[in-house]
């Protein structure tokens, strides 16, 4: 995908007021309504996060033979692969408490209570064996000490806390331990020793199949217009989204029926789809953003230029659609069909 003139967002997060000695981390006690069918395109991953689940539903059969149960796994892999997804489908498989915290919600608040709240993170872990316990985004604790970067000593202490209380957790604690990433190489060595993260785990982007199976679990829910197969629908999706990841991809059957909804139609068609993509891609329609017609011109000829160096280009790929209409993310975009 290329886009001309692209702008970019920020979002913002809020937060609340909380004293040391309470923890921030939420405990989820009921089912949390994800299964193993309900990630698609990570077959590997969810095979090796199976033996986790195993040896937390067999951790006696483990310590018989003389096995040290695993720790847990470091899940690495780009935004929107599926990384926080797994932990919830191992949960609602293994049927155990889930007690969850975002890594960046350590630091958000009150420099010098992030040791405090990994401790009690752990306490509240230990109190609700076996169970499963999750830090999403762990290299906003987990950076390098000694790193240029890294904050200041509340930052260090609070990693050298999570180091102290993952050698805590022996064997017959009966707790996983799980974490998430999209910036591996930025974390602490300590944090990857044996006997803590010694595992990694990455979800990449779905290749085509891969797609193809995430666009069949989101469009399970759908109500689709009854001359669509959901197969052949999914595969052809999948054909026509190069790049897409599952976050885009649920992203885009939401997308869809939105857009349904707002035309007011009984049921999903295929062209709610084209929109749908083109909406994910590249944002919003921008309606009241007129442009002279020689502001037009200049566009088109931008684009133009673009795809007739990349049709004379022996290892461009093929382009699938240009489009000027003015959009959130930009003047113009094309889309290009790799090789997948
Ligand atoms: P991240 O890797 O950033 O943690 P998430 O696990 O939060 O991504 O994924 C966000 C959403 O994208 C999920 O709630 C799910 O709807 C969708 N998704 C991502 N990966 C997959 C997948 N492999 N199969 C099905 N849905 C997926």
């Amino acid at each position: 995908m290329r886009w001309g003139l692209m702008g970019a967002g920020h979002g913002g997060r809020g937060g609340g007021l909380f004293g040391i000695g309470e923890t921030i981390a939420k405990t989820i006690k009921d089912d949390i309504g994800v299964r193993f069918a309900d990630v698609a395109g990570c077959e590997e991953a969810k095979l090796e996060i199976t033996e986790f689940v195993n040896s937390l539903k067999n951790s006696k059969q483990y310590q018989d033979l003389g096995a040290k149960i695993p720790k847990g796994p470091l899940l690495t892999g780009p935004p929107g692969t599926g990384k926080t997804l797994l932990p919830k489908a191992i949960v609602g498989e293994a049927g155990v408490p889930f007690i969850t915290m975002n890594g960046s919600e350590f630091l958000e608040m009150f420099v010098g209570v992030g040791p405090a709240w990994v401790h009690d993170m752990f306490a509240v872990a230990r109190k609700n064996a076996p169970c499963i316990l999750f830090v999403d985004e762990i290299d906003a604790i987990g950076q390098k000490r000694g790193c240029r970067h890294f904050g200041g000593r509340s930052e260090r202490n609070t990693l050298n806390q999570l180091l102290v209380e993952m050698d805590g957790f022996n064997s017959t604690t009966n707790v996983i331990v799980l974490a998430s990433t999209n910036r591996p190489h930025v974390l602490d060595p300590a944090l990857m020793r044996p006997g803590r993260f010694d595992h990694q785990i990455y979800t990449g982007p779905p290749d085509i199949k891969g797609k193809s199976s995430i666009f069949r679990v989101h469009l399970r829910p759908l109500k689709l217009d009854e001359s669509l197969s959901k197969d052949a629908l999914a595969r052809k999706l999948a054909a026509l989204t190069p790049g897409f990841t599952g976050a885009d991809i649920s992203n885009v059957c939401n997308e869809t029926t939105l857009i349904a909804t707002h035309h007011l139609n009984p049921c999903v068609g295929e062209k709610h789809f084209e929109q749908a993509i083109q909406r994910v891609i590249g944002g919003l329609e921008k309606k009241t953003q007129v442009l002279q017609p020689c502001e037009k011109m200049m566009v088109v000829y931008h684009e133009a230029g673009h795809e007739v160096v990349g049709w004379f280009l022996e290892h461009a790929d093929s382009l699938l659609k240009v489009s000027i209409v003015p959009r959130g993310k930009g003047l113009s975009y094309a889309q290009c069909l790799p090789r997948e």
